[in-house]
């Protein structure tokens, strides 16, 4: 019952973090995923996916009057994604401090864009900035919905 009650609370967040075409064409899918493997975080749902230019504008509908904006939807475009959903005590806020700054050049070593990457136009990844906008993004990528399953780890990732 209480081991029960533990699982339902350390799924409850959940985020939506993004590997965009230059993370992929780079091959850092592994060592993106690796990171927030090792952090404890669950894998819920994962795919490479090609959307079109009207889903990642729906992503960004929230910076369409950004200068950048047309050119960033072209930039998302040129390739696959890979897209995931990472559930786990405080997912959204540890999430964004893995990926580190949205300029790479203040990103903190340590840090997966201040590790690898330069320009904040190449960014390599995207993460959910708060739980309530993880929900919406998590919906929009992932109609089919996600996967529940109990790690084994569990007890020695929770006290
Ligand atoms: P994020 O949540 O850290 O990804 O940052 P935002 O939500 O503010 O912006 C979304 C994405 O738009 C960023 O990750 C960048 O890829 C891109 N972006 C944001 N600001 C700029 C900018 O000033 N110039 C360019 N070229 N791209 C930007
Ligand atoms: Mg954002």
């Amino acid at each position: 019952q209480a081991q029960t009650k533990m699982a339902a609370m350390m799924d409850l967040e959940r985020t939506y973090i993004m590997i965009k075409p230059d993370g992929v064409q780079r091959g850092l899918i592994g060592d993106i995923v690796k990171r927030f493997e090792q952090k404890g975080f669950k894998l819920v749902a994962a795919k490479l996916y090609s959307p079109s230019r009207a889903h990642f504008e729906k992503h960004y509908e929230d910076l369409k009057g950004k200068k950048f904006f047309p050119s960033m939807i072209d930039y998302m475009i040129t390739g696959p994604v890979f897209c995931m959903v990472w559930a786990g005590k405080g997912a959204v806020k540890t999430g964004r401090k893995m990926l580190g700054e949205t300029n790479p050049a203040d990103s903190l070593p340590g840090s997966i864009r201040g590790d690898f990457c330069i320009d904040i136009g190449r960014n390599i990844c995207h993460g959910s900035d708060t739980v309530e906008n993880a929900e919406k993004e998590i919906a929009l990528w992932f109609p089919e919905g996600t996967n529940a399953w109990t790690s084994h780890s569990q007890g020695w990732i929770y006290e």
